[in-house]
């Protein structure tokens, strides 16, 4: 398959350190896209099983098995990834190379700012609170000491 690249975006509006990248995929792809964005370094994912339709309108996908519509509606997850400025984009390229067939359906990715992140074991608010024990904080520490 050749490789799709998201076109590139000048910036984002509005203004903001974390954006969330909400994703509705096929649910046969996610644990692919989900072990491609660990490796990357993301720790924290959602997911939700939903259903909808876009251009296609719904109707029941060729992929016979892997998907069915329900009352016009597909099967779909949505993946959400809350990270800071600096990784969105390395997000989108790498839920594209992992998510896409070239078929009909292959799905949509949102990109919206997110206020604050607060964790709620410690408290902790922003960049300590999106920060992930062996995120890719730590990776990129482990990398620059070898150097
Ligand atoms: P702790 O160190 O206290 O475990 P944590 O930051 O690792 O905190 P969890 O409490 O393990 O967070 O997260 C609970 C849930 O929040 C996760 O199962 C996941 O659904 C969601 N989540 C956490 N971080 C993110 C994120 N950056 N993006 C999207 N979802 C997230
Ligand atoms: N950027 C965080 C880290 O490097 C991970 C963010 C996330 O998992 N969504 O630890």
């Amino acid at each position: 398959l050749p490789i799709i690249r998201a076109q590139s975006y000048p910036g984002y509006t509005p203004e903001a350190n974390f954006y969330k990248v909400e994703a509705i995929l096929r649910p046969w792809r996610i644990q692919q896209v989900s072990s491609a964005l660990l490796k990357m370094g993301i720790r924290g994912i959602t997911v939700s099983d939903v259903r909808g339709f876009g251009a296609q309108g719904g109707s029941a996908e060729r992929q016979a098995g892997s998907e069915f519509s329900e009352d016009n509606f597909v099967v779909k997850v949505k993946m959400e990834i809350v990270v800071s400025k600096d990784q969105v984009e390395e997000v989108i390229a790498k839920i594209i190379d992992q998510a896409r067939t070239g078929e009909i359906g292959d799905g949509k990715i949102f990109v919206s700012p997110v206020a604050d992140i607060i964790r709620v074991r410690t408290g902790e608010r922003g960049e300590k609170a999106e920060r992930m024990t062996g995120g890719r904080s730590d990776m990129s520490s482990v990398g620059s000491s070898t150097t």
